[in-house]
């Protein structure tokens, strides 16, 4: 899951790639590709709206199934910016970023709720 994770986060760069994981509660067993919608995708990211809601519509309970949202900081650390605290929407679930910075990339899952940052671990099955 991580190195699909990379792997998109490289084709991607220099723009940010965004993304899915989806599962069963805290457990990762998919990563949906989804398309970085935002008129400037070097520095932000969103998420388009018609692959969310196809996977929500192809999921019998999306909340269960929806463990995190992925994105990429081609040169930026990861973890949340005051953009990505201001606009985390679903409480709920994780928030994965991963920064290609570095020469070995960085992943980390946080929490973010009003926009409060807390880090949690990554599950795998
Ligand atoms: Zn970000």
């Amino acid at each position: 899951m991580r190195d699909e994770i990379v792997a998109h986060a490289r084709e991607s760069a220099p723009q940010e790639c965004c993304g899915l994981l989806l599962g069963d509660e805290d457990v990762v067993r998919r990563v949906l590709r989804c398309r970085n919608v935002h008129p400037t995708p070097e520095t932000r990211y969103v998420i388009d709206q018609a692959q969310v809601f196809d996977a929500f519509r192809q999921s019998r309970d999306f909340d269960r199934e929806l463990v995190a949202i992925y994105h990429s900081h081609p040169r930026s650390p990861a973890y949340p910016s005051p953009t990505d605290r201001a606009e985390a929407q679903w409480p709920e679930a994780g928030y994965v970023l991963v920064s290609l910075r570095t020469e070995s990339p960085e992943i980390y899952a946080y929490r973010i709720e009003q926009h409060a940052v807390r880090e949690i671990p990554l599950v795998e099955p």
